[in-house]
């Protein structure tokens, strides 16, 4: 441990308890303060809502997980949480032909985000120089212009001094604002998806014969604007979520009456959830959650960095949902984090600019996979990447090679779950197998 003494985390979701386990090896004292009450379980809670949809983890943030915190991918299971087979138990339809089902060895973890988030809590309340306060809500930082460093933080009725502030506390950060504030611009990449997330639990009944665990209908852009997932989770329930890009769903509509989700699920492009959720049970209400555009703040280009802030997780980046990658991002960025702090032997006077490089570095290359997907809708507003509709005439080959030939989709899966980078669907045997298939495909239109 350094002689540094105190650092402070804005918000007690996934980002900051993964923060301030990464710290706790190098500050004496890590204080998480949170808006949230406490929960009693694995509930959701008012300040992380997205707990109440289906959170896919992907194999990096499993494998990232498992290094920080060792043996809770045991406790997920203990407590219920599905272990499936990746790409045998997951039944996938995408752009418009199911994928091959086959072993390919990896396992997956199905479970509800709180769940997750709980059992990471009991973690962070083992480590004895961490404490969580809860009720606290972040107002504000103190700062000293002269020496450009930020002090502390502002509270309802206090202030708290720290050597280091890590602002975890989402998209809706102050942190943006307030640099804004001081007459400064954030560079930011924004677009507008307009994308709704629509989910209920279920219990389905236990006779019928399944031969899957989680159950993905995703939609055939640009035609196709609505998709769902139905998964097992905990408690022999199933979570399912329904998502629709550039206004598809009718919010009110699907709340109307008790019909209206089942409804919903009728529109999908396969009747397969529509199916089993009609012969199930409701456990819950229908919750709703917007996601009117993805943002990555550019923290890392920016030309103005107050010492001692350091930002991480959807504070940086909120990105698109649908493709499962939020959670892992931040356990990908806390790996980094600790990584960083190993490398300076505890001389963290310049981490915060280091890892706000490193955070892009993991960001990129994801962000670039999402929006090659988000740019295939016209309504979808933003910066095109270049060569985009190359990368998009490539990646479509990909999805549908993934449906009849198993070495493309087996690539395809390790990109997908950040094992491995986008890179590996460029090696030549692959790129042989694309040309073939789109060669093929041309004789026969
Ligand atoms: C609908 C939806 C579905 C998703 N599905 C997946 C998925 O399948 N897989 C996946 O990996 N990711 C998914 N994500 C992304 C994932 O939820 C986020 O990436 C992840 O939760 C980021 O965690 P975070 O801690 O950075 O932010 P958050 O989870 O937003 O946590 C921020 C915390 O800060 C607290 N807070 C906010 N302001 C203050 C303040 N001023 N003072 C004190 N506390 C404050 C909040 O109460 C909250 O606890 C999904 C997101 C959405 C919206």
């Amino acid at each position: 441990m350094s002689s540094n003494n105190i650092v402070i985390i804005i918000g007690g979701g996934i980002s900051g308890k993964l923060a301030a386990r990464v710290l706790s090896d190098y500050y004496k004292e890590v204080i998480i303060l949170e808006r949230d009450q406490e929960t009693i379980g694995p509930l959701s809670r008012k300040g992380a809502p997205q707990g109440e949809h289906l959170h896919a983890l992907l194999h990096a943030g499993e494998h990232g997980l498992e290094e920080l915190f060792p043996g809770i991918t045991e406790d997920f299971y203990h407590s219920g949480a599905v272990k499936i087979n990746s790409t045998i138990d997951l039944a996938w339809y995408h752009h418009g032909a199911w994928k091959i089902r086959y072993d390919g060895g990896y396992s997956t973890t199905l479970q509800t985000r709180p769940h997750l988030e709980w059992h990471i809590e009991q973690y962070i309340k083992k480590i004895p120089n961490i404490e969580v306060y809860y009720n606290q809500a972040v107002q504000g930082f103190l700062y000293n212009e002269e020496q450009n460093q930020v002090m502390g933080v502002q509270l309802k009725d206090k202030t708290i001094n720290a050597d280091l502030v890590v602002d975890a506390s989402g998209v809706s950060s102050l942190t943006s604002s307030w640099i804004n504030k001081r007459g400064i611009e954030i560079p930011e990449e924004i677009m507008d998806i307009n994308l709704s997330y629509i989910s209920k639990q279920y219990l389905l009944s236990a006779h019928e014969e399944r031969d899957w665990k989680i159950k993905m209908v995703y939609p055939n852009p640009p035609l196709e604007k609505m998709g769902g997932t139905i998964s097992k989770v905990e408690g022999n329930r199933y979570i399912v979520t329904i998502m629709g890009y550039h206004h598809s769903i009718n919010e009110s509509e699907v709340l109307k009456n008790d019909n209206g989700f089942l409804e919903l699920a009728r529109k999908l492009p396969k009747l397969d959830i529509h199916q089993e959720i009609e012969k199930g049970i409701p456990l819950t209400k229908t919750s709703i959650y917007r996601i009117p555009k993805i943002i990555w703040r550019r923290f890392d280009k920016s030309k103005y960095s107050p010492n001692g802030l350091l930002l991480i997780g959807d504070t940086v980046c909120r990105i698109d949902p649908v493709f499962g990658q939020g959670m892992s991002i931040a356990i990908l960025q806390a790996l980094a984090l600790q990584k960083l702090l190993r490398k300076q032997k505890g001389e963290l006077h310049n981490v915060p600019i280091s890892f706000h490089k490193e955070a892009a570095k993991i960001i990129s290359p994801i962000w670039n996979m999402v929006i090659t997907e988000d740019f295939r809708y016209p309504a979808t507003n933003g910066k095109k990447p270049f060569g985009l509709s190359v990368q998009q005439w490539y990646a479509k080959n990909i999805f549908l090679l993934s449906s009849q030939n198993q070495d493309v989709y087996n690539a395809f899966v390790k990109v997908m779950n950040l094992v491995t980078p986008i890179t590996s669907l460029m090696k030549p045997s692959i790129i042989i197998e694309v040309l073939k298939f789109a060669f093929s495909n041309s004789r026969k239109s």
